[in-house]
């Protein structure tokens, strides 16, 4: 059965294919039918994963999956959350971002520094779907002072996972997709697919 996956991103394409491989979804970028992103207009992280998820399958007439992350920081009364992407202004400027959220956190110590990446995964079999499979993930850290590391992409050089005492830059991104917001997601949304 043929999956529609509501994004652009090539990353979270091939992600996705290696987690679902063997299953009886093919998964499918929503641009190889010619769809645009949706809207992102939610006010949560689940409302945006269906907002793209019935986008893709409307446009398409296939099942679809949609997704929606970010890093909430509880100094920040849970900012940057749904605007992670784009707290700094443009879209997708990462270095941006990480520079307005250590002034933001400037002057809390390191004990309060506490955060979470969040993901949500929305599954929709048809665009009037009223049952959707949701899931989620999250991965509990601490926002460092300065950037660490190369890996990864947005704000993984600030981002500190207690366990491994690394920034998540740091850390082999075979080990990030295990334990992180999105790799548990997949993982809870292939057992629910099973
Ligand atoms: P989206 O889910 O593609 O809308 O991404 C939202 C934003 O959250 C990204 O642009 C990043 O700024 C941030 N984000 C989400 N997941 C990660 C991650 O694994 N590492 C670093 N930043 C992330």
């Amino acid at each position: 059965m043929q999956l529609v996956l509501a994004s652009g991103n090539a990353g979270k394409l091939a992600e996705l294919r290696e987690l679902l491989g063997g299953g009886r979804y093919v998964l499918r970028a929503q641009s190889e039918f010619g769809v645009a992103d949706a809207e992102e207009t939610g006010l949560t992280f689940v409302e945006n994963a269906l907002l793209k998820a019935r986008h893709a399958s409307r446009a398409t007439g296939l099942p679809a999956l949609g997704d929606d992350s970010g890093l909430c920081v509880d100094a920040l009364g849970g900012a940057p959350g749904l605007y992670s992407a784009r707290y700094a202004g443009a879209h997708g400027d990462s270095a941006a971002n990480i520079a307005r959220l250590l002034r933001e956190l400037e002057d809390v110590p390191d004990e309060a520094r506490t955060a979470r990446f969040h993901c949500v995964l929305a599954l929709l079999r048809s665009p009037d779907d009223p049952r959707p499979v949701i899931v989620e993930g999250s991965w509990e850290g601490r926002i460092l002072r300065a950037p660490r590391g190369d890996n990864g992409f947005g704000y993984d050089p600030v981002f500190l996972d207690p366990e491994n005492a690394m920034s998540a830059a740091e850390l082999d991104p075979a080990i990030k997709n295990t334990i992180s917001h999105r790799g548990r997601a997949l993982a809870a949304l292939k057992a629910r697919l099973a």
